[in-house]
């Protein structure tokens, strides 16, 4: 079974994802911000990590550039979820290590594309 952390400050989105990747097949674990992922990681790295990029404490961003400066050995599928529907941002997110972006609101058909996409079903 292949594991995903979904990192986002709104417990309801969490709760969302959460539904959708177990239906998916995948033993889901959740942390509210960066600095929460970045913790869990360290102990247990994940498969796939669904990643917010709005979140008090330590964004998406800076997460992901310290965990991709960090890892060593499993490279973790990072998804970027994101409202800004736009370029600039999403161009950064994939330069700091990003394997794939949606766009909320997302649904299964949305995440299971891009899993589907990234290999990481
Ligand atoms: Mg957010």
């Amino acid at each position: 079974m292949k594991s995903c952390l979904i990192v986002d400050d709104s417990k309801v989105i969490r709760k969302v994802a959460r539904r959708i990747l177990e239906d998916l097949s995948f033993a889901t674990d959740e942390a509210a911000d960066g600095r929460d992922a970045l913790e869990h990681c360290r102990q247990t790295m994940p498969d796939v990590i669904l990643l917010d990029w709005n979140m008090p404490v330590m964004s998406g961003m800076e997460f992901l550039s310290v965990l991709r400066a960090e890892q060593n050995g499993k490279r973790p599928v990072v998804v970027f979820c994101t409202t800004e529907n736009d370029m600039a941002h999403i161009r950064a997110a994939i330069d700091a290590g990003a394997d794939e972006y949606i766009m909320k609101p997302f649904d299964r058909d949305v995440i299971e594309a891009k899993l589907a996409q990234v290999g990481a079903l």
